[in-house]
């Protein structure tokens, strides 16, 4: 990290484009110290044309070290902490690994792969989750993981900006031109228009709605061919999650919905009696490295490819833009200077 103080901009007004999980967190981090900030979000409150509104939610820097780089536990983990200090309810009740014996080199290679773990033995794995009991032999509990809701908490964050003094403006699509100030740009998917190399990897899921299991903890099965998540949400809810595909077309293939049905019933049979809520897809922004990526041209920063990690990041990334900002703070893994 290195000062660039030609860049310092503390008392500028601030515009953020796009209210998704990234634009939500740097709102926030840019009202609360004070700045005078305006956030614009082409789509209405419901925000179910962004990648957000479908995303599993989960804060899992040690789980996604086994497919990630080391930036994102380093941003990962100093998120957390950001959650926790603003966000004290969210649930931190760690994360679960699973597997069936049969897939028990999958899971020595996951256990391998990650830290901030700890085995358990079918007994401990019970007492954790009493619905599973008797389903799996033995289990890796990630303890300081956490998980939130992104349908709750994205009005959560909306709100919390409008208590911090900014502004929202949802049906609103300004152009550059019409903004004062610093400009940040956090349009996931949608700024490819200015940032060319971005894609979509396509994330399908399916919502299903159960009281015969209950979970206190997002669930992940490891499965050589369909590696799957199961997260608990309110209401006897649960999120079933989620594919990984070249692809940007919207919606859920037959292929996908039997192969996620088929994982969760792997996980416990009892999700077959349950009713299917919603199938949904989204599209996670991400360029060819697949990391994170603040875009600093002058005035105009973008933040984007937050790709599978996005609950998980935002908070740091705020944290950065705002140390650019107020400060000349630059990280160079993170930040790309025109
Ligand atoms: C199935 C699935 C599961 C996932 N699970 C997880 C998970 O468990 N944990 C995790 O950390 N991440 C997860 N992710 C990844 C995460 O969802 C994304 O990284 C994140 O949502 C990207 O957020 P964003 O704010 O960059 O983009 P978005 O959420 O898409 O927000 C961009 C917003 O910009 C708005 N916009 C676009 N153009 C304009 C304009 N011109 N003017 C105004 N507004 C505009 C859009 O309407 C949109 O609301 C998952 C993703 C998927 C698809």
């Amino acid at each position: 990290m290195y000062q660039n103080t030609l860049s310092s901009r503390g008392d500028s007004p601030v515009s953020v484009i796009g209210a998704g999980i990234a634009g939500a967190w740097q709102a926030l981090l840019f009202a609360q110290a004070g700045h005078a900030v305006t956030l614009h979000e082409r789509s209405d409150g419901a925000m179910t044309q962004s990648t957000s509104y479908w995303a599993g939610g989960m804060l899992a820097p040690w789980c996604e070290a086994e497919t990630s780089e080391p930036l994102i536990s380093r941003l990962g983990i100093r998120s957390l902490e950001l959650w926790r200090e603003h966000f004290p309810d969210t649930p931190f009740n760690g994360s679960l690994v699973v597997a069936h014996p049969r897939d028990r080199a999958d899971f020595e290679r996951f256990a391998k792969l990650t830290t901030g773990h700890r085995r358990l033995d079918a007994g401990a794995l019970n007492e954790l989750e009493p619905s599973l009991e008797g389903r799996f032999r033995e289990g890796l509990f990630y303890a300081d993981e956490g998980h939130v809701e992104p349908r709750r908490v994205l009005p959560e964050l909306h709100a919390r900006f409008a208590a911090a003094g900014g502004s929202i403006k949802f049906n609103s699509d300004p152009t550059e031109d019409d903004l004062d100030g610093v400009l940040i740009d956090c349009r996931g998917i949608f700024a490819r228009d200015r940032q060319n190399d971005l894609r979509g990897v396509k994330g399908e899921i399916i919502l299903i709605e159960t009281d015969e299991i209950k979970l206190s903890r997002p669930v992940r099965l490891i499965h050589p061919r369909w590696p799957l998540y199961v997260i608990p949400r309110g209401g006897n809810r649960f999120m079933l999650g989620a594919t990984s595909i070249e692809a940007e077309d919207n919606g859920v293939s037959v292929r996908s919905a039997l192969e996620l049905l088929g994982a969760a019933y792997a996980v416990h049979p009892a999700f077959a009696e349950g009713r299917i809520v919603e199938f949904g897809s989204g599209l996670r922004p991400a360029f060819p490295d697949n990391l994170p990526r603040i875009s600093i041209d002058n005035h105009k920063i973008a933040v984007n490819g937050l790709y599978r990690h996005g609950f998980l990041l935002a908070p740091a990334l705020a944290e950065l833009t705002l140390g650019y900002v107020q400060r000349g703070v630059i990280d160079n893994e993170v930040m790309q200077c025109a």
